[in-house]
This record gives C-alpha cells, sequence and structure tokens, in this order.
C-alpha cells in the first residue's frame, strides 16, 4: 500500500503560504465540463445545433445508404427549426415523416406509414 500523493494540508516548508485554502473540485457543484448528467430523459430538447429549445416535432428518417428501409432515426425540433431541419432531410431525401412529439409518443411510429 503506498500512496503515491496524498495532499497533506500542512505544506512542509512552502513559503508564501497566505492565501486562503482551496478546495480542489467540490462534487456537485455545476459548470464541469462532462459532469452533468443529460437530461433526455425527461425533457427532449431541439436536435438542431446549439438549440436547447424543448422540442415539439418530431422528424422521422431514413439514410438508406446506412440503415435498413424499416429503420427510423428521430430527429427532434422546436417550432423554430422543425422547418430547417426537415428541410435538411427532405433534400437528402431521407424525411420520412414529421409528426408532433404528443402524436409521435402516442405510438405513430408503429403504424405503417403510407405515402
Ligand atoms: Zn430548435
Amino acid at each position: 500500500m503506498n500512496s503515491p500523493d496524498a495532499p497533506l494540508p500542512d505544506s512542509a516548508g512552502s513559503a508564501g503560504n497566505s492565501a486562503s485554502p482551496q478546495v480542489p473540485g467540490l462534487p456537485g457543484l455545476s459548470g464541469l465540463p462532462g459532469s452533468a448528467p443529460e437530461p433526455a430523459a425527461d425533457t427532449p430538447v431541439c436536435s438542431a445545433k446549439g438549440c436547447r429549445a424543448d422540442a415539439v416535432w418530431v422528424l422521422a428518417w431514413n439514410n438508406p445508404k446506412l440503415h435498413t428501409p424499416e429503420r427510423r432515426k428521430t430527429w427532434l425540433a422546436c417550432d423554430e427549426h422543425r422547418e430547417h431541419l426537415s428541410n435538411f432531410l427532405n433534400l437528402r431525401g431521407f424525411l420520412k415523416d414529421v409528426v408532433t412529439l404528443a402524436e409521435w409518443e402516442n405510438g405513430v411510429a408503429d403504424r405503417p406509414t403510407g405515402d
């Protein structure tokens, strides 16, 4: 049992020790990158880059080069970004469906989509 560097409070011989003691990284402080759990479970947010608005829309899409035909990827979109994101997918021919989040959660995904 050897502890390589145990930070002992009484510094041995370091001069100029007048600063107030700093606590190194309190757990539970927010603002540390990587420490915050993702809120994806409760509050779905818009998939647009940098947008943290609540998602209202679900864009269901499929890239035939990557996905099997029955596979559905989903993007979430707020009101503001629905058009932008659906255009993006539509231009590439990926867009399959645009439904409200409520509809999606009610099981629209299970129904076979017509044209
Ligand atoms: Zn958005």
